[in-house]
């Protein structure tokens, strides 16, 4: 009887509208007229997927400007990539797997819940944690490159005396501080209690997908039951209009790919212990204490290791693959590698092994035809791919952008983001936005230019001048690749704030100042220090304020873009 009475009514309702949508109906008008983007409907509930120093400000600036904000963040505490404990990663594939899966294989279900024991599908319940949650790479004393001036998240600060070069629990406990401050670490609640919880931690997205106007997240949380030794996994999946992805970009380890070292790969000691494994697993010297090692590769996680164990190792190697050093972050890394460490040329081949808990009487082929044998332990230090297995309608591997627009995947290989506009939005749609610039610096920006975009109180340029600027300026397609410190990235940071206050002049908002000034000669002084002398000036961060905006780097000469001093077709 019930069931009748409704389908009644759900039939009258729907010939009510249906009336009303041909009666009254306007015609139909692109949602894109005149030279701005316009949203076909309000953006009330957005998805931030990250919660590292990224996606916590853009968190922060949404729920600020009122929007119903979900932060959801596989890890089970903010911080990114700097919340480090004892826990390590899983262990990587050899060789590297697909970069579309390489991160986790995505696992999306409808609402449902299960759980897991010891052993279950052949996992121990830490390698199911670990998988879930991925542990961040990095280590406790690791020293940073760069300085409390340029490693600082809004109004939060770090002691007086903390060094140039930070230690990482020093940037753990700040970005922590900045989520507490804004009511995001774990647990916290909104200050209005009755509404819902906006952090959901342990929480890994397994697939976004657009649908309709909306955009769908399937979901799954872990929680570990320590009283019934138990893992519980919940699948379900939540709507939104708009999303930011806040993931960071090294989601994966990398391993070279070289003869031989898939088979030496295997070797596992009777403790458990792989004496070759990535970089990501190193904690502390403890391991490599009296052993002889080998670390592949010479960038900072291979230097900042190598003076770590440097005192502790019998012996150490470190395999150099080009001497040449282009940038200046690889040259500091060359000269930060312990002094008795011996520099050796690249490695090209892993002999055939006989055993298969040592490594040790294995040969290792060097490419000026010498061997090297005797080795205990070895740690690739070869990097990190970006790797989005929930974004795999997006993915189009070496695949590019058309300029016909036809393809315009995100991800093509395992380091760049395309199709997105300078702000970050993907131009084919921009209720999808990616952070893209440093967080520490233009964070604050990019956050309050999410907000306010999807408030609609500031303006994007409509789709087909998005894409006109992209295919016509390079200097905006990837301003994260914008060194720091240069005048290119001051450029950036000047095309934040004129935009910004020009739109909060026209539409509302607070105005925001420039990057501090002490800040930025602060940094010229450090890096002078701490990277290479001359790398920065002062000078650079000034040099372009006599300078008319047509003469900044990267400003499209051909054509005036209408994001800063340029009124518009509605003003
Ligand atoms: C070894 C190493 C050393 C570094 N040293 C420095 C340094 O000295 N100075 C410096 O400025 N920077 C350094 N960095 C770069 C560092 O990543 C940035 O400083 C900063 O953390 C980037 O912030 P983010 O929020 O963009 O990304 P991240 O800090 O990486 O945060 C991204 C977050 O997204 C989450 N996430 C990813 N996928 C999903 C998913 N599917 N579902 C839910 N959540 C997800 C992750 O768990 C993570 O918490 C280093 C990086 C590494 C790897």
């Amino acid at each position: 009887m019930r069931l009748t009475l409704l389908v009644v009514l759900t039939i009258g309702l729907n010939s009510r509208v249906s009336a009303d949508v041909t009666s009254h109906q306007a015609p139909f008008r692109s949602p894109m007229v005149g030279d701005w983007y316009r949203f076909p409907k309000d953006i009330r509930k957005v998805a931030v997927i990250g919660a590292g120093p990224s996606g916590l400000q853009s968190a922060a600036a949404l729920v600020k400007e009122g929007f119903d904000v979900r932060l959801i963040e596989r890890s089970d505490a903010p911080g990114g990539t700097w919340y480090h404990n004892e826990l390590t990663p899983v262990r990587e594939s050899f060789p590297d797997d697909d970069l579309q899966t390489a991160a986790y294989r995505p696992d999306p279900r409808s609402k449902s819940t299960e759980y897991y024991r010891e052993g279950d599908d052949g996992l121990t319940l830490s390698e199911r944690w670990r998988e879930h949650i991925r542990p961040s790479p990095i280590w406790d004393d690791l020293e940073t490159n760069s300085s409390p001036a340029f490693t600082t998240l809004p109004e939060i600060e770090y002691p007086k005396d903390a060094a140039w070069a930070l230690q990482a629990q020093l940037v753990q406990r700040h970005v922590r501080t900045y989520a507490s401050t804004h009511r995001l670490n774990v647990n916290d609640r909104p200050i209005n209690s009755s509404s819902p919880n906006i952090v959901l931690y342990s929480t890994r997205v397994e697939l976004l997908r657009k649908e309709g106007s909306e955009w769908r997240l399937w979901l799954k949380r872990l929680t570990r039951l320590p009283e019934s030794d138990e893992i519980k996994a919940e699948w379900w999946e939540e709507k939104f209009d708009a999303v930011v992805v806040a993931t960071g970009g090294y989601h994966a380890a990398h391993v070279p790919d070289i003869p031989g070292l898939t088979q030496w790969s295997t070797v596992q000691r009777r403790d458990g212990h792989f004496p070759v494994h990535h970089s990501q697993h190193y904690r502390n010297p403890a391991p490599y204490k009296r052993k002889t090692v080998l670390i592949v590769g010479a960038s900072v996680s291979a230097s900042e290791i190598s003076r770590r164990i440097g005192p502790h190792v019998d012996k150490l190697y470190i395999s150099i693959r080009n001497t040449t050093r282009s940038t200046y972050m690889a040259r500091r890394s060359i000269r930060r590698i312990h002094s008795e460490a011996k520099q050796i040329p690249e490695v090209v081949e892993f002999g055939r092994l006989s055993s298969n808990t040592s490594i040790r009487a294995g040969q290792i082929r060097l490419s000026d035809g010498t061997w090297l044998d005797g080795i205990d332990e070895i740690i690739l230090a070869t990097g990190y791919r970006r790797s989005l297995p929930f974004l795999g309608d997006y993915y189009s591997i070496g695949g590019k952008v058309s300029p016909d627009k036809k393809d315009s995947p995100i991800l093509t290989d395992a380091h760049n983001l395309h199709s997105l506009s300078w702000t970050g939005h993907y131009i084919p749609d921009p209720t999808l936005a990616f952070t893209n610039v440093r967080p520490w610096t233009y964070g604050r920006y990019q956050s309050l230019a999410f907000a306010k975009v999807w408030k609609g109180t500031a303006r994007l340029i409509n789709k087909d001048r998005l894409w006109d600027e992209y295919f016509n300026d390079n200097h905006w397609q990837a301003p994260a690749a914008v060194v720091f410190g240069t005048i290119e990235e001051e450029t950036l940071g000047r095309q934040y704030v004129a935009w910004l206050n020009q739109e909060s002049v026209l539409h509302g908002g607070r105005l925001v100042d420039q990057w501090p000034i002490e800040e930025r000669e602060r940094f010229a002084y450090y890096s002078d220090e701490a990277w290479e002398n001359g790398y920065t000036s002062s000078d650079n961060f000034t040099k372009i304020e006599n300078t008319p905006r047509s003469e900044w780097p990267g400003y499209p000469r051909e054509r005036e873009t209408s994001y800063a001093f340029d009124s518009g077709s509605e003003w």
